[in-house]
């Protein structure tokens, strides 16, 4: 027999441990979600600190003017006491004036002790929105650590197995391996495969007696007739 039953299934072998590397390298975890996390917990945060500056150059503003307001205010005041003015007319123009002042540093107190307020909340979100970054951001670099150290192993494990492959490909005549190859593409990386319990390894499908007695008679390569992949006998059987 000149089947290259052994390399093709020590092949085999190799592949499907090759495709499982793949398949986990591919799988790993690089930590988009985190990512998307962060984005998000970034944007909170600009939002807060982007608040919290607006908040506090209107309280910069609104004490400008209180103290615009508070100066008017004491300069009618002192003309009102200096007596100069004694037409009864004007005074109560005055005093209506220093009045009507009066009520617009009121409502301005007002505001600005609300705005305190606001402003103490904001920064308090403006903490806890960056602590909430701080902590994805510490996760995501967790994760690619173990990304990094996970797919370098991966890819260690491939390339020391690779050499291995390309020895054996290289013993398989050239015919024998471009249709395993095509095989293995279409079949989700399997190509040869020996019968198990009277079915074929890669299909399951049952074996029929003809093929069996191809397989032990003849000194050609047999087929599954249901999914086309190189058939072996089984181990205890073959030769
Ligand atoms: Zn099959």
């Amino acid at each position: 027999m000149n089947l290259q039953e052994k390399e093709l299934l020590a092949l085999q072998a190799l592949d499907t441990e090759l495709g499982q590397l793949a398949t986990e390298l591919q799988g790993l975890d690089r930590g988009e979600r985190v990512e998307r996390a962060l984005a998000q917990r970034k944007a909170k945060q600009q939002a807060a600190e982007k608040r919290l500056a607006n908040l506090e150059s209107e309280q910069r503003a609104s004490e400008l003017e209180l103290k615009a307001l508070e100066e008017k205010k004491h300069h009618e005041s002192r003309r009102l006491y200096e007596g100069r003015i004694t037409a009864t007319r004007e005074l109560q123009a005055l005093q209506m004036e220093i009045g009507s002042l009066d009520r617009q540093r009121q409502r301005l107190d007002d505001q600005i002790l609300r705005r305190m307020e606001e402003i103490a909340t904001t920064r308090a979100t403006v903490a806890a929105t960056t602590e909430a970054s701080q902590e994805a951001e510490r996760a995501l670099k967790v994760m690619r650590r173990r990304y990094d150290r996970e797919s370098t192993r991966i890819q260690g494990l491939i390339a020391a197995k690779q050499p291995e492959r390309d020895s054996i490909a290289s013993r398989v005549t050239p015919d024998v391996l471009r249709r395993y190859e095509e095989i293995r593409r279409r079949n989700h990386n399997i190509a040869a495969v020996r019968i198990q319990n009277g079915a074929c390894g890669g299909c399951r499908m049952k074996v029929g007696s003809n093929v069996y007695r191809r397989m032990q008679t003849q000194d050609s390569y047999v087929f599954c007739e249901s999914c086309s992949r190189y058939l072996f006998l089984p181990e205890e059987d073959a030769t």
